[in-house]
This record gives C-alpha cells, structure tokens and sequence, in this order.
C-alpha cells in the first residue's frame, strides 16, 4: 500500500482462495501453540495477506471492517502485537508498517528489501542474522527478534 508510483505493479497480494489456505494454516499454528485466533486477529492477518506489502496500521484501522467501518485502534494494534508474537507478521520499523510472513512456521531472522520509490517489501532469508547469535550470547543476551531492513530500489522502479 506504498503511495504508488507509476512503475509498480500491485499483483503482489494473494488471491481469495490462498488467504483462506494462509488464514487456515496460521489458525492451526494458533491451535498447536495453545492460542486463539480471535475474530480481529484473523481480519487484520487476512487484509496483510491479500496486500502482500507492508501495510500501516492506520490503513489497516481504515480497511478492518468489510461494511467501511474503521476499526477501534486498540482492537488492531493488540491484533498486530499477537500475530508478530506467533510469527505470522513483521513490524518492518524504519517504514512504520506490518506485513504477513511468507517463511513459515520455522523461527527465523526476518530480513526485507525495501523499494523506496513503491514501497514493496520482499522477505528474504538472511545469513547475516545468524552471525548476532555469538556476540549476542557474548553479551549475555537472549535474542527474541532480529528483523534486517535493506532500502533501495525494486527491479520494476529501477527499470521505471
Ligand atoms: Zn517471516
Ligand atoms: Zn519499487
Ligand atoms: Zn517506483
């Protein structure tokens, strides 16, 4: 949901039928982890999902009810807070915005391309991340998140 500029193409989200699978999968991983996928927390996963870019919270308050409705803000920030803490969304800080995980139930280090011009962010599997586990424990530290963000240029704005 970046401003658009005119070079991106906003095909990224996930089609009706694979957010149903997304929504489906994140419900059981709530399942096994002993949680529950409440109403909001299922709606705001579900507007990520059929984005596919990183979203802001107030637009994800904007779009929260089906009938135009905005949503309490307290209701989609306690929904954000929970999916992050399941894993099944990234807080991306340097651009305020959320997006659904697309790696999987495995914890990992979260890393992102940012496109500055579009706004699209792609999840990638960092090496980097792992290498803060020695100085981390060095340091005496418990490492509970590590989230890497790249800015620069997408391949569709650069061919802009
Ligand atoms: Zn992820
Ligand atoms: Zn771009
Ligand atoms: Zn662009």
């Amino acid at each position: 949901m970046g401003e658009a500029c005119a070079h991106h193409r906003h095909d990224t989200g996930l089609g009706p039928a694979d957010v149903s699978a997304a929504l489906g999968d994140a419900e059981a991983r709530c399942v096994r982890r002993g949680e529950r996928m409440t109403g909001p927390r299922r709606r705001v996963l579900e507007l990520l999902l059929a984005s596919g870019e990183p979203v802001k919270a107030y637009d994800l308050i904007a779009a929260y009810g089906a009938d135009g409705q905005a949503a309490k803000p307290p209701t989609v920030y306690r929904a954000l807070e929970f999916l992050e803490r399941l894993g099944l969304a990234h807080r991306i800080a340097s651009i305020s915005a959320y997006v659904a995980c697309s790696h999987g139930e495995r914890a990992h280090a979260a890393a992102f391309l940012i496109c500055d011009c579009c706004g699209a962010a792609v999840e990638v599997s960092p090496p980097a991340a792992a290498g803060l586990s020695g100085p981390a424990e060095q340091n005496g530290y418990v490492l509970e998140r590590v989230t890497i963000e790249g800015h620069g240029l997408c391949a569709d704005c650069r061919a802009g």
